[in-house]
């Protein structure tokens, strides 16, 4: 878990915190897909803004902040609530480029576990539950991630991307949840991570099951 020193608050501050804004791409209740908490409903958080870049990134609209709206705290969580779940995944873009402490100290308030996708790539603000870190190769997480790191997935396409699965492992506390997970348009991934794992079993595999049941 991470969590900065948290503040006093009154109900001033709270309204304060609830009138900070944010770039949204989207959010919405779904079921989460991958990952140690697969097939738990979740309500997704996902703010715009990327500076990593991947060429297989899968919500590219994500990347540029200005095309989204800035929405407020206390409306994104409001609707959180009303979901009805108690489970808030903030994922991207990249996440970290927005201090998440007004969110996470909010959605905390309301009784969530607060789950966090992050490639690591700046540092880390807020409150967070679960930190599952996705390094990307075309900007390296910061060392200073890795200490809280709850959970280390991959997303594999060629040999490559298994040495560099290892030397982020190598960085991760030593109870870190350790999977590879295959690109979703790179099926000859399967074959390579299915084999990598029965020789390396502190590895799982993660897969994109919310595409298998085709929900958002
Ligand atoms: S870090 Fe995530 S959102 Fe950013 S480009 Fe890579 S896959 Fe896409």
């Amino acid at each position: 878990m991470f969590s900065i020193k948290e503040q006093k608050k009154t109900k001033q501050s709270i309204q304060s915190l609830n009138d900070v804004e944010y770039p949204l791409m989207e959010d919405f209740y779904t079921i989460q897909g991958e990952g140690a908490h697969t097939g738990r409903a979740a309500y997704f958080i996902r703010f715009a803004g990327c500076d990593v870049q991947c060429w297989w990134c899968d919500v590219k609209d994500s990347w540029d902040e200005s095309k989204h709206p800035k929405v407020k705290t206390g409306d994104i969580v409001q609707r959180a609530v009303e979901s009805g779940t108690d489970l808030a995944v903030i994922t991207g873009g990249e996440p970290l480029l927005h201090n998440l402490e007004p969110v996470t100290i909010r959605l905390r308030e309301e009784g969530f576990q607060v789950h966090i996708e992050t490639s690591g790539s700046s540092p880390l603000s807020g409150h967070l539950d679960w930190i599952t870190l996705s390094p990307k190769r075309f900007k390296k997480p910061l060392d200073e991630v890795f200490p809280y790191v709850d959970e280390l997935k991959v997303v594999v396409l060629k040999n490559k991307d298994l040495e560099w699965a290892e030397e982020n492992a190598a960085k991760c506390p030593p109870n870190t949840t350790l999977l590879l997970q295959p690109e979703w348009e790179t099926p000859s991934s399967i074959k390579l991570i299915v084999e990598y794992v029965k020789k390396n079993p502190k590895w799982g595999i993660s897969l994109q099951t919310h595409k298998f049941i085709n929900v958002p």
